[in-house]
């Protein structure tokens, strides 16, 4: 068997592929299940259904957490958010491997386009990145003009898909190097304001007072939240576009074909399906399921599906894997390309997510047959779904007796999660200042404080 494994590598490693570039996209709060691909009824993301089309999609792709900052740091890393310990302003510890990093020591040349504030350089996400570029519109080191109309009037797409355009002019002139672009697109985390004419796209007739900003505690009636919905999607829409048109950029340098792409997203977004809205507020599925999508034509066929728990957490091992390059070591993550091509391979697998929330380190454990949420400090469990009878998580099964099944589950991932942890663990390092204005976009969306 482990023969035949290393065979199949092998093979895959011997191709153009060997050196190809990569894209990784991460689309900023994108639900999969508001993608066309992932069967949503409104025709959302037409680009991103190709990329499905022309390659890979994984249908059980959760992230590492709820928000975006320890999300990335899983992305980058493939390790949990409690082995990265990126989850305050203290940022990605400097003495964990990156994928950036691992790819800047091959050879490649290594640039990253950030939109959002939690990618800030402050955060240290940047490691690995020869070229790391600010494609939010302001800086966020100095204060800008209207207080009133921060964090997300601006429209990000645009700014993103010229300065990747920039790049690429600039990457013909060096093409003996295979490149690795990260690109983080921010236009559908709230507030959902769309340009015209996606702000009509999917709810034209609407007269009521929603305008897409991030809505108070007390909720919404059905028909605005229907509405908020509608200017989510007409973001997602809006979103797709530049993503076509980045594809559009590969393909006039000749490049489209020769680069792996790999599509997914940080986190979904709650839509008061468990009383919530927004994320990093629970970990049921509306904040966790993202999308994971990979094209390469020629290697990976196309049109193909994979059932069963991925994350976020393997994208470093599969990126690898799919260059013939060794894994960042112990990190938890899994390459996902054996899952293309044998189909005697284990679909039964973990993936876990966590939150500290409210003074409590908090952990979703999704299997293929169960959801599960567990106090990861106590290791009570409170709440199990079964998922093939109840995919939407409804009927919480905490009141009957536990499942052997589930409780096997639980223990097997704290045991997980605790070894990776303590092999992981650094000391401290100092913690930088934000910049002020910074902080105060931070504050205005909602990520300063203990309950958000
Ligand atoms: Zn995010």
């Amino acid at each position: 068997m482990f023969l035949m494994l290393m065979c199949l590598g092998c093979s895959r490693g011997a191709s153009r592929a060997e050196r190809a570039n990569v894209l990784l996209i991460s689309i900023d709060s994108l639900r999969a299940d508001h993608l066309g691909c992932y069967g949503y009824e409104r025709d959302t993301s037409p680009t991103i259904d190709r990329l499905a089309a022309e390659g890979v999609r994984y249908t059980g792709a959760v992230s590492s957490t709820s928000w975006t900052l320890p999300a990335h740091a899983s992305m980058f890393t493939g390790l949990p958010p409690s082995a990265h310990g990126c989850n305050t302003a203290a940022g990605l510890h400097t003495g964990h491997r990156t994928l950036a990093e691992t790819l800047r020591e091959q050879g490649y040349d290594t640039a990253g386009f950030w939109s959002g504030p939690h990618l800030h350089p402050a955060f240290r996400l940047d490691q690995g990145f020869d070229t790391y570029v600010n494609c939010a519109s302001h800086d966020f080191e100095r204060p800008r003009s209207k207080r009133a109309a921060l964090a997300h009037d601006d429209v990000t797409g645009p700014k993103i898909l010229a300065e990747v355009e920039l790049w690429l002019e600039g990457y013909e002139r060096n093409e003996e190097r295979p490149f690795f672009l990260f690109v983080h697109m921010w236009d559908v985390h709230y507030h959902y304001l769309p340009p015209s004419p996606y702000d009509t796209l999917f709810d034209p007739e609407y007269t009521g007072p929603i305008d897409g900003r991030r809505p108070g505690p007390e909720g919404l009636i059905p028909r605005d939240l229907e509405h908020l919905i509608a200017l989510y999607d007409g973001e997602i829409a809006w979103t797709d576009r530049h993503v076509q048109g980045i594809l559009d950029a590969l393909e006039r340098h000749a490049v489209l074909d020769e680069t792996l792409i790999l599509l997914t997203s940080d986190h979904g977004e709650e839509f008061y399906e468990h009383g919530r809205f927004g994320h990093r507020k629970t970990l049921y599925e509306e904040s966790i399921a993202v999308p994971l999508i990979l094209r390469y034509p020629g290697r990976i066929p196309a049109g193909s599906q994979v059932e069963g728990v991925v994350s976020v957490t393997d994208i470093p091992a599969t990126i690898l894997d799919f260059l013939g390059l060794e894994p960042i070591p112990d990190t938890g993550g899994r390459s996902l390309l054996p899952l293309l091509d044998d189909s005697d391979q284990p679909r039964e697998m973990l993936a876990i997510s966590e939150l500290f929330r409210q003074r409590t380190h908090w952990l979703s454990v999704r299997s293929e047959g169960w959801k599960i949420l567990v106090n990861h400090d106590t290791g009570s469990v409170d709440g199990w779904w079964n998922l093939q009878a109840d995919p939407d998580v409804t009927h919480n099964l905490a009141k009957g007796p536990l499942s052997p099944d589930v409780e096997r589950t639980v223990k097997e991932a704290r045991r997980k999660l605790l070894l990776l942890a303590e092999q992981h663990q650094r000391q401290p390092e100092e913690e930088r200042s934000l910049p002020d204005e910074l902080e105060e976009t931070l504050r205005e969306l909602g990520y300063v404080g203990e309950d958000e």
